[in-house]
């Protein structure tokens, strides 16, 4: 699979003039960097992901828009390969990362990630070059009615190097462990194990506890998914917002970001220059505040997984 990647993305770069691009201006990006709560967090000014981060999802929206995800609209240069017969790799034409694809379905079903984990699984061990990540459909996902994963290289998010830092085991199961995310700066649970049906089964133990959370389609969420020496990493990071009260104000407050897993992994995107020059530590810190599920909430399922393992 390494060999197959690395040809789509010469061959893309070779037939497709806007992707070609789009990498190559990805060398200049203005990049930050700052400390927030003992955790590194980048921030990266890209203008070309304006697309993804204003982009509208209200139910009319989505309706009245040709989606861009499903095979007889996407641009004619795109090429993909075929995984599981149910999904296409394809690059994404508008990169944060120096290598970032897009998982579309095959079919145009809506992004729901329930009794997807094993093919976010396969993914990670198919691609173990890359992080698979998964945001909700209020979480960021600029497609929320075509379910699709999307990959970055290893080597660029934060939080695939320092997450044992921030940790505290909750539970060891034969199945795997449960790690409980301690950062002050996200919320969440770490699994990690060497099975991919037992993990499946761990996530779903995690996701029917969400489930108690009211919500309109799926328990909101952003996923990041590795596979390294044998053993599959799954970040799981329940949200209670989609998009910050900055995002929504005018004036000076305003800010065009919209936090979905590369951000929460550390990497923070501005579209727009002068966000860029105005984001500090403070800031990001109080927008994963605002966006993460609540302390209290999660001290809660905790207890409730334990429970249930
Ligand atoms: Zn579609």
């Amino acid at each position: 699979m390494r060999e197959t990647i690395k040809y789509l993305f010469d061959s893309q770069f070779r037939d497709w003039e806007m992707a070609a691009k789009n990498y190559a201006a990805l060398k200049d990006v203005r990049e930050k960097a700052f400390t927030v709560s003992d955790c590194t967090v980048r921030v990266q000014f890209n203008p070309a992901r304006i697309l993804s981060s204003a982009a509208k999802v209200d139910a009319k929206s989505i309706q009245e828009r040709a989606c861009f995800l499903c095979a007889t609209n996407r641009p004619a240069e795109q090429e993909g390969i075929s995984f599981l017969a149910k999904y296409t790799i394809l690059i994404n034409p508008f990169p944060i990362f120096p290598r970032h694809l897009t998982i579309p379905s095959v079919l145009h079903t809506p992004q729901r990630i329930e009794g997807r984990m094993t093919d976010m699984l396969e993914l990670a061990e198919a691609l173990d070059e890359y992080v698979i990540f998964y945001n909700g459909p209020r979480c960021g996902a600029s497609a929320p009615d075509h379910m699709h994963f999307q990959a970055g290289n290893k080597g660029f998010l934060p939080i695939e190097n320092n997450w044992q830092q921030n940790c505290s085991l909750l539970s060891e199961t034969k199945r795997g462990l449960i790690w409980k995310i301690s950062d002050n700066l996200r919320t969440g649970w770490i699994m990690e194990g060497t099975d991919k049906q037992d993990l499946s089964i761990l996530f779903d133990t995690i996701y029917k506890r969400l489930d108690e959370i009211p919500t309109e389609d799926e328990p909101m969420m952003n996923l990041l998914a590795w596979f390294d020496k044998g053993k599959w990493i799954v970040v799981v990071l329940p949200r209670k917002k989609h998009r910050p009260d900055c995002f929504f104000t005018e004036g000076e407050e305003q800010l065009t970001i919209s936090p979905a897993s590369v951000d929460l992994g550390g990497v923070f995107i501005t579209p727009l220059e002068k966000d860029f020059d105005k984001i500090t530590g403070q800031i990001i810190a109080g927008i994963l505040h605002e966006v993460c599920l609540d302390e209290a909430h999660i001290k809660n399922i905790s207890n409730r997984i334990k429970e249930l393992l």
